[in-house]
């Protein structure tokens, strides 16, 4: 089941949840892969330094739904992370969420953690921009669902929009 486009948003497409599920519950770390240079998983970078990195999910609900991560394997950060770490790499979130509200009309800055021990453990921060003028019953948690469908966004438009992320985040 899909949702009726939203303003400025590509169209959204049926998502195979149980093909994913599989990805993520079988395959190697996504994060850890991405950070070592697996071909499989490489993602649109928009920033990198010593200990975080952050990137384009592939499979986005709202466009510049961005994930950063530590590139340290943690898993989770109220055990495995001291507050002034944790500190330091929400810095990272703040910033690479205010170059996101720069480039994309942005209402909303969603900001969560989720991820799961089963699948998806490597720590990582979702920074998704809710778009003004979305309907209040396609907000919030129906926005972020892959079940109702992802964004049908080609490789080169995510390209692009990674490049305008990173030049707002020099700016
Ligand atoms: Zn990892």
């Amino acid at each position: 089941m899909t949702s009726a486009q939203m303003d400025g948003q590509p169209a959204r497409t049926a998502f195979d949840v149980d093909q994913y599920e599989r990805r993520v519950r079988e395959g190697p770390c996504f994060v850890c892969a991405l950070v070592t240079g697996h071909p499989d998983y490489r993602h649109h970078v928009v920033h990198e330094d010593d200990d975080s990195i952050a990137f384009l999910a592939r499979n986005p609900t709202l466009l510049g739904h961005c994930l950063v991560a530590p590139k340290q394997h943690i898993e989770s950060w109220v055990r495995d992370m001291r507050q002034d770490g944790f500190l330091r790499f929400q810095g990272i979130v703040y910033t690479v969420a205010t170059a996101l509200a720069a480039t994309l009309p942005t209402e909303r800055m969603y900001s969560l953690s989720l991820g799961s021990h089963q699948g998806n453990a490597h720590l990582h921060w979702h920074l998704a921009p809710l778009p003004p003028g979305v309907p209040y019953h396609q907000q919030q948690f129906h926005a972020l669902m892959a079940e109702n469908g992802v964004l049908d966004v080609d490789d080169e438009a995510q390209a692009a929009l990674a490049r305008d992320i990173r030049r707002h985040l020099r700016g």
